[in-house]
This record gives structure tokens, C-alpha cells and sequence, in this order.
């Protein structure tokens, strides 16, 4: 699993970074109004994102 937080403080995880981007698309849509861009949120990702849980 991968995980990263929003730059509200929300804590996002999913089954990989492809998946955490449309979870994180998601959460934008629903929390923010679509504040934040594909792009943002895929450089947040990028720099932010890290392993959780046990490897598969
Ligand atoms: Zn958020």
C-alpha cells in the first residue's frame, strides 16, 4: 500500500500511486471543490508519497 496527506491533513492510501492519484482526485473533488489539479496532485505524490503496511 502507498499513503500520503493532503495538504489539509487528510490521509490517502491506496493499493499503489496510480490508484492513490484517483483517490486523491477523488478526495480533491470531494473536500476541496477540484481545488487541486491532476498535476498538483501527482507532483504531491511524487515528493510525498511513501510505503505502508507489510510488502505485498
Ligand atoms: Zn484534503
Amino acid at each position: 500500500m502507498r499513503g500520503v496527506e493532503c495538504p489539509c491533513g487528510e490521509y490517502i492510501e491506496a493499493d499503489g500511486d496510480d490508484r492513490l492519484l484517483e483517490a486523491a482526485k477523488a478526495h480533491s473533488q470531494d473536500a476541496h471543490q477540484d481545488r487541486y489539479s491532476e498535476t498538483e496532485l501527482k507532483v504531491l505524490i511524487d515528493t510525498a508519497a511513501y510505503d505502508v503496511g507489510e510488502p505485498a
